[in-house]
């Protein structure tokens, strides 16, 4: 704590892996060694930058970027780029830090990193989204590359973005390459990539309800947020025959009883991608459903919860009454939106529990199936893309399970992904020396 003052995101994410990997460096002797788990905490690298630029009235604008090259023991650095006023250096420690184990555990070879900016992408026009994404790369092209650092999306950061800053890169450094991942289908972008996420995560879901002989259909789900996540976990769920009935956002969520269809998410989708509206804009088409200003979902009852906006959005009490609720299942689509207490509450009820490191892991996953396009300058077909994308959800949840199972059978998700992902990072620096 005295080492990290006033990143309370990255504290709370560190004592969390901290718990449940250190009881396992106490069991296995190697890991103990040559301060292992006090490297991991730190990242390689951080860097912060200016980002000036000018807006549609003419005058300069100043935001903060940054990038944190988290860990390279099993790969190039690799994790989103985040927009969002929010954005400060824990948030982004937190979330690179996270991602080092997600990446392990995707089986790919993805190092971890994390970045972005406190640039805020609301009610900004095209040509300053352009601009700010112009001025961002300027800076950062020369700490990123294909075999260094391959930046994607994040919150605030979608096709639009990543095509701004993938074109201004390739200007710079004169040479096409797999730089980004997220990229538009046109100029590299791997098909399955923005639903890749969504999918991955009710993938993830549906491995973990058939543990228990369940399945999606006919279940209630409530799902928080309204972006890219929240769109495609939507649409998976409502696929397997899941009734999706709720979005959010930052101001509040809608409700729909009758349950979201393919029409209604067709309307969501163009509402916040093209025309970059508020969710409460759906209950002015479909006038059956309600919408509750300054509210979270979870007072909904449901059978499954699946967090798709951002950190700590799910807190103690709510946990609680999901669970008063019948809530039997939650899959996190955001990283780390439930915090400890609502995870303890979950776990202290047995109730099927997936981290977001986990779970999440489909976007990643498919971004690094991306790159392996990029460099056989080739494109798999959708179906080629999702069969993977299937494949690896599966074996991540088989690696959360040989790590979590206790011994009387449940398994405790959280402590299974932080092990399995521990390991081969743990492995590969302990080969590479102090470094
Ligand atoms: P988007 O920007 O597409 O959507 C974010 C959604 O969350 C929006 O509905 C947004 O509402 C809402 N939101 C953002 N901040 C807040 C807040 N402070 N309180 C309440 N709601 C908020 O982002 P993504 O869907 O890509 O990302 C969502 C989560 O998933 C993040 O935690 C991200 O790190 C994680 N994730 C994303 C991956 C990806 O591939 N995109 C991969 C793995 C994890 P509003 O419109 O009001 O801002």
């Amino acid at each position: 704590e005295k080492n990290n003052p006033n990143e309370p995101e990255f504290l709370q994410a560190v004592s969390e892996v901290a718990e449940t990997v250190i009881p396992f460096i106490e069991e296995n002797e190697k890991y103990a060694n040559k301060k292992l788990l006090e490297r991991m905490v730190e990242p390689e690298r951080a860097i912060i930058f200016r980002v000036p630029w000018t807006d549609d009235k003419g005058e300069t604008q100043v935001n903060k970027g940054y990038r944190i090259q988290f860990n390279s023991a099993i790969g190039p650095y690799k994790g989103g780029l985040r927009f969002h006023p929010s954005v400060n250096l824990s948030i982004l420690k937190f979330l690179g830090f996270e991602q080092t184990f997600k990446n392990s555990l995707t089986t790919l070879p993805l190092g971890g990193g994390k970045g972005g900016s406190n640039f805020d992408p609301k009610g900004k026009s095209d040509n300053e989204v352009m601009r700010f994404c112009q001025s961002f790369i300027t800076e950062l092209y020369r700490h990123i590359g294909p075999d260094t650092d391959v930046p994607a999306g994040d919150i605030g950061v979608g096709g639009r973005e990543v095509g701004f800053m993938f074109g201004q890169y390739k200007r710079i450094q004169n040479n096409f390459t797999g730089v980004f991942t997220g990229k538009g289908r046109s100029y590299g972008g791997s098909l399955i990539r923005p639903e890749a996420t969504g999918y991955g995560n009710v993938y993830f879901v549906k491995n973990m309800l058939e543990t228990k002989g369940e399945n999606f259909k006919g279940k209630t789900v409530v799902v928080s947020g309204s972006g890219n996540v929240a769109q495609y976990a939507a649409q998976k769920a409502m696929e397997f025959g899941g009734k999706v009935i709720t979005f959010s956002d930052s101001a509040g969520y809608i409700y729909d009883a009758e349950g979201i269809n393919e029409e209604k998410l067709a309307f969501v989708m163009d509402l916040k991608n093209e025309k970059r509206g508020r969710i409460s804009e759906y209950t002015e088409k479909y006038t059956g459903a309600k919408y509750f200003e300054g509210k979270r979902p979870w007072e909904v009852k449901c059978d499954i919860a699946l967090p798709c906006a951002t950190q700590n959005e799910l807190n103690g009490d709510e946990a609680e009454m999901l669970l008063k609720n019948g809530c039997f299942c939650v899959g996190e689509g955001a990283n780390m939106p439930c915090t400890p207490e609502a995870v303890t509450a979950f776990q202290n009820a047995k109730i099927l529990f997936a981290p977001g490191k986990a779970s999440n892991a489909g976007g990643v996953a498919t971004s690094g199936l991306e790159m392996s396009q990029n460099s056989l300058r080739l494109s798999w077909t959708a179906s080629e893309v999702d069969e993977k994308l299937y494949g690896i959800m599966n074996d991540i949840h088989d690696a959360c399970v040989q790590y979590g199972k206790d011994g009387d059978g449940y398994v405790d998700y959280v402590k299974g992904a932080n092990i399995a992902g521990f390991v081969k990072v743990a492995d590969a620096m302990l080969a590479q020396g102090v470094v």
